[in-house]
Order: C-alpha cells, then structure tokens, then sequence
C-alpha cells in the first residue's frame, strides 16, 4: 500500500499561519458592500506549491514549499470565493518561478472559541470542501492536495505541545489562538471490477478524496516537531484586543 506523506515547509507553514491570523484578527471591509462594518474571523484561501518526489520505498512525498495568498479572494465568516485571478499567478508562478509545481489550495475556517471547534469537529473539510475540490481536480488535473487551517481563540493563553490528532490532522496553540492543519488527497480513482480502468483514455475515471484516519496520508510539519517562541506574540489584551510582544 502506498503511504502518501504531506511535508509543511517551515515558510509555508508561516505563510499559512499568518494568512489565517490575518482574516482572523486584523478588521476588513466585508466585500459584501451592503455590509459597512470592519469584520474580523473571516476565511482566506490560497494555493500550494512544491514537489511531488517518488520515494524510493514506494511511497510519495509532497512537499509544500509555498503559498500565494489569493488577496483579492471574497472573504466571508463561513466562506471564501477565490477570485478569477488565480490562472494569472498559476501562469506567473511557472513562468518565472518554474522550479515550483502547483500541488493544490489552501483555506481556513475560523470560529470564535476552541471548544466550538472540538465540539464540531469544525477542522474536518466541509461537503462545499469536498465539491470544490472535484470540481478543482476537474478544471485541473495538477490540482493534488488541498489544506485547510481551522483558527480559534482560547481565553487563558497556553502553550500546549503540538498534538497529533489523526496522521493527517495537527493541532497547536500560540497562546490565546488554537491551530488546526488538516490534509487532504485528491486524485482520480476508479470504480471495483471496472475492467477498462487501465485502458487509456477511459472516460469512467472518478475523482475520489481521502483523508480519514483508516487512510494512509501522513501530514507533518518540522517547525511543529519544536516550536519556540521568542517574543510575546499571539496574547490578546483587555476585550480580546493583540498586542504586539517584546523581546
Ligand atoms: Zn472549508
């Protein structure tokens, strides 16, 4: 059985981390026009890029390198519309950077509190998740993995060591702001006793996902394995205010 492994580069997963805090904490104008007020807990959305590397035992590696924040993306509370743009920075990042492949995207869901969160299993891809994802894997076959980080709050401030939900789910704290990273495989699958599977161009393929705890994908994170903080960051003050950290 092959085993798929999903790598987080230690830039990645900054760059993940720092989107999803940013449409958390930092006040937008809702793109919604009817709605004036700054909102905060909002989703983000952006693509990965890396490497697919055939390992020598079999098994396969993906290793997210990056991810381009899709800045012009309709965030909402509890969606995110990517917006047109993307095709343009698919088409930029292999022209100018081509030593990254497109591996697939990235979002977030964030809730209010921790426990909102557990009680829901609110880290788990959502059924629009999984249809965008086919419909992702559709319109383009590169489209391999997808991501998403689930964001909360805590009232008192921890600094619990990383835990190990499933193979394919992590979870941490950076003090009053609890993380989830939860990794998917998206890939073209077929139906049992479908005898033309392997012919080529055989028009029954599938796209089929998996990301249980029975499958095998294994997602890890090396920053997560030790994370040490250096200054104060990540503790709220007063009503739920950030405050920057000193040294
Ligand atoms: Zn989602």
């Amino acid at each position: 059985m092959t085993n798929y492994i999903i790598q987080i580069s230690d830039d990645a997963l900054m760059e993940m981390s720092l989107a999803a805090l940013e449409a958390y904490v930092i006040p937008q104008s809702h793109t919604n026009k009817s709605a004036k007020e700054l909102r905060t807990e909002l989703e983000t959305y952006g693509l990965l890029w890396g490497h697919e590397i055939f390992l020598p035992d079999g098994n396969i590696l993906y290793s997210v390198q990056k991810l381009t924040v899709d800045a012009m993306a309709d965030r909402r509370t509890d969606a995110v519309w990517p917006s047109k743009g993307l095709m343009v920075i698919k088409d930029m990042i292999t022209s100018y950077w081509p030593q990254y492949s497109f591996l697939g995207d990235f979002h977030s869901h964030p809730y209010e509190y921790y426990k909102d969160v557990e009680e829901i299993k609110g880290y788990e891809f959502s059924e629009a998740d999984r249809k965008s994802m086919v419909e992702n894997k559709k319109n383009d076959d590169d489209f391999r993995i997808s991501l998403v980080m689930t964001i909360s709050s805590l009232k008192k401030a921890s600094n619990s060591e990383p835990k190990i939900i499933s193979d394919n789910i992590i979870c941490w704290t950076f003090n009053n702001y609890r993380f989830w990273l939860n990794a998917c495989l998206v890939y073209k699958g077929y139906e049992k006793n479908d005898k033309t599977a392997l012919l080529p161009n055989n028009s029954n393929w599938i796209i089929k996902y998996h990301n249980s705890d029975i499958d095998n994908i294994y997602l890890h994170c090396p920053y997560l394995s030790n994370p040490w903080q250096i200054t104060r960051f990540g503790k709220k003050a007063g009503k739920g205010n950030h405050i920057a950290g000193d040294v």
